[in-house]
């Protein structure tokens, strides 16, 4: 994939409807690579991350939001997290599951996802977190999202995602659009709409064929007074560090602490977003208890 990731803002029809589009293949590349995603995996957390970047691209500032799918299915479920800036990230629970194609011959990710709760917590810096969940309608996580943002943010959408994935396990492509209708938007716009989708080619097939996130708007919106805002570039990030996994090991307690200061002569956590390992000597772990005994506040009960 020559073409680097990038994020596409539009308004139609007089700023009554806002569109997106996105191409994520480099961003579903490079998790893959990290986490040796098998294809169910790779297509379920490539089209999940495009959501999120298009959701992500929706905050301000410090602002970010966090995509949980919660899996009875043998994917197991899934997690990404997305901010305001274009970077992403996300693992799923079972990366190296293998399942048979399904009837129309995709990969089957509703098969792997559902039974299931799609989840997102946005945090927008004030005391308790937005979060809204709804149940996972067919699994192939654009209807669930359309299904979300009509359900628990009243904003009709069309969500089509997609990410293709060859034989071997490498991503052929990757990306989608997300079309929503804003609250002034006129009643007929999504008569219009449902008319029109049905005989546009499967997002799949339009990136596939090389179009640009600027073509499929185009194609989607051309003629309904289409205009292009802010292109961005997006890429997968993930911002963990040794001082981040150390100050999180002091949310365990001290009881669990103790017991692996004991067990172990060094602590090894691997971040599951990005596969890097960070080690932590007993001695570190003997500080921080330290520090546990000597913050009041940690320690006590809420
Ligand atoms: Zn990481």
């Amino acid at each position: 994939m020559e073409q680097r990731d990038y994020l596409i803002r539009a308004t139609a029809a007089n700023g009554t409807i806002r569109a997106f589009a996105v191409h994520s293949g480099e961003v579903i590349n490079e998790a893959q690579r990290r986490q040796g995603l098998y294809p169910v995996a790779s297509a379920a957390l490539g089209r999940t991350m495009t959501v999120a970047l298009v959701m992500g691209s929706m905050l301000k500032g410090q602002e970010h939001l966090t995509v949980q799918i919660q899996s009875d299915g043998p994917l197991k479920g899934l997690v990404v997290s997305a901010d305001s800036v274009g970077n992403v990230r996300g693992y799923v629970r079972n990366p190296q599951l293998q399942l048979p194609l399904n009837s129309k011959g995709k990969l089957a990710v509703g098969d792997s996802l559902r039974p299931g709760t799609l989840h997102v917590i946005r945090d927008m810096g004030l005391k308790e977190p937005y979060q809204g969940s709804v149940l996972l309608q067919t699994g192939e996580v654009g209807d669930d999202f359309a299904y979300y943002f009509a359900v628990s943010e009243q904003t009709p959408s069309v969500v089509s995602v997609g990410t293709l994935v060859n034989p071997d396990g490498s991503i052929q492509a990757s990306g989608g659009y997300v079309i929503q209708l804003l609250p002034d938007a006129d009643t007929t716009l999504a008569e219009h709409l449902e008319q029109r989708i049905p005989h546009i080619p499967p997002v799949t097939a339009l990136l596939d064929s090389g179009k640009s996130p600027e073509a499929i708007l185009h194609l989607l919106l051309g003629d309904m007074d289409l205009k292009l805002h802010d292109k961005r570039s997006v890429q997968y990030y993930c911002p963990c560090s040794l001082e981040r996994f150390r100050n999180s090991l002091i949310t365990l307690g001290r009881e669990e602490l103790e017991t692996l200061a004991h067990a172990e002569e060094e602590l090894e956590l691997v971040c599951h977003f990005c596969q890097e390992t960070y080690h932590v000597a007993r001695d570190e772990v003997v500080e921080l208890l330290a520090e546990l005994a000597n913050s009041p506040t940690r320690d006590t009960e809420e």
